[in-house]
């Protein structure tokens, strides 16, 4: 019996089965490419859901790893490290938000973000006490929290796990009037994806970023974008945002904030909105630990010193041109920005993965007929044209 297969039994006799990986084993990572235990090399594709924006093991990031190990990992936030000061102020330039509050995952940070929406609207706002209401989109993603999947519209994240957070309603992505018509006076924040990650790449109409955000201004609702997956150059540009030159009122930061190699997500706003927690309201053990907190000073210097929105945005380009190129009747539509690219099929995705991994390029299909092609920010040409080569193959072949 390979390694790889015994590996994969152990995995799969203890471990609870919600998921369904392909099958294979990663042991060893480096850049874009990884490696099983049995040496056959695969170029990743997928950059574990947009967190790998760096590539793996950022010989710069692992060097912070390393030193802030030798120095202090976990101090909790009863006494002060420092190591968090310097990620606030640094997060704070990027983002032009006067506030951060740390987290470890993207859900948790959607959970804050959610708390702060709500003291916001009854302290600030002045909705009466529990009415307050969040409007969401059709088709987001933005964690596995009870109160996050309460808001899903997938049946299947939900199934099962009732009763549900209430104070949530949802309307079509991309759909301005829809929008303006689920707002009540209880309304406190839009909260919303600038572009739909797990729904398949999901790009709105030009202009309904700059228009939701008008509409919120004029009703005095928050407009809160969780760049969790699209953050940190993943779309080409720093926060997919930006691609309508727009500020939200907050980020929702996590995945690429930790450089591929650490849990640490984030909330950015200005004090008037994240000024609503006081000490006891909020918290988390390991939020803002110096191990975390060092690695993503690092992780942020690496983005800007080595240019990673700008090459994600001319690589995407390449990239998505070339996949256009190909002609065949199973491609239904292909479309992304930066390296952030969604393919999608007129039949399930699956079979193409799995015949990918064969030919040794690593991608999983997202909401059954589409592809993600999300590659490290840093990808060469000459590996692009490698994997372009395998994927053209495929549409020939299966
Ligand atoms: N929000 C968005 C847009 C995401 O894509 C994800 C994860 O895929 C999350 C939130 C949840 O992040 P995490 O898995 O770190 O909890």
């Amino acid at each position: 019996m390979t390694q790889t297969k015994q590996i994969i039994e152990q995995t799969e006799k203890y471990g609870a089965a919600n998921y369904r990986p392909l099958p294979i084993v990663i042991s060893k990572a480096e850049g874009v490419w990884v490696e099983d235990p049995e040496g056959n090399k695969y170029m990743d594709m997928l950059s574990a859901y947009s967190a790998l924006n760096h590539g793996h093991r950022h010989p710069k990031i692992i060097q912070a790893l390393k030193d802030q190990a030798d120095k202090v990992t976990l101090t909790s936030r009863a006494f002060h490290n420092d190591q968090l000061g310097i990620f606030y102020e640094k997060l704070s330039q990027l983002t032009g938000k006067s506030m951060i509050l740390p987290m470890n995952t993207g859900a948790e940070a959607v959970e804050t973000a959610i708390k702060a929406i709500r003291r916001w609207a009854y302290g600030v706002k002045k909705v009466p006490a529990n009415q307050a209401e969040i409007i969401v989109c059709e088709g987001n993603f933005h964690g596995r929290t009870t109160t996050i999947t309460s808001f899903s519209s997938e049946e299947e994240y939900k199934a099962g796990f009732g009763p549900f957070t209430p104070g949530f309603k949802i309307i079509p992505y991309g759909d301005l009037e829809a929008l303006k018509n689920a707002i009540s006076p209880n309304t406190a924040a839009f909260l919303f994806e600038p572009i739909q990650g797990e729904a398949g790449i999901n790009i709105p109409p030009t202009g309904f970023i700059q228009g939701a955000q008008r509409i919120c201004k004029e009703n005095n609702v928050l407009f809160v974008a969780d760049e969790i997956q699209t953050g940190f150059g993943r779309t080409g540009k720093l926060f997919a945002c930006d691609w309508e030159n727009v500020k939200p009122d907050m980020y929702i930061l996590g995945k690429a904030l930790g450089g591929g190699v650490f849990p640490i997500s984030a909330v950015a706003a200005d004090q008037d909105i994240l000024g609503v927690f006081n000490p006891g309201s909020h918290g988390s053990t390991f939020g803002g630990n110096p191990l975390g907190c060092a690695v993503a000073i690092t992780a942020l210097d690496v983005l800007q010193d080595e240019d990673l929105v700008r090459r994600s945005e001319q690589s995407g380009h390449y990239f998505m041109n070339k996949l256009k190129e190909i002609k065949s009747s199973k491609v239904k539509e292909i479309r992304g920005r930066g390296l952030f690219i969604g393919l999608e099929l007129n039949e399930p995705a699956r079979p193409y993965c799995e015949k990918l991994k064969e030919l040794g390029l690593l991608c999983k299909e997202t909401h059954e007929t589409t592809i993600r092609f999300a590659p490290p920010l840093n990808i060469s040409q000459e590996n692009l044209d490698w994997a372009l080569e395998r994927i053209v193959s495929v549409f020939h072949e299966v």
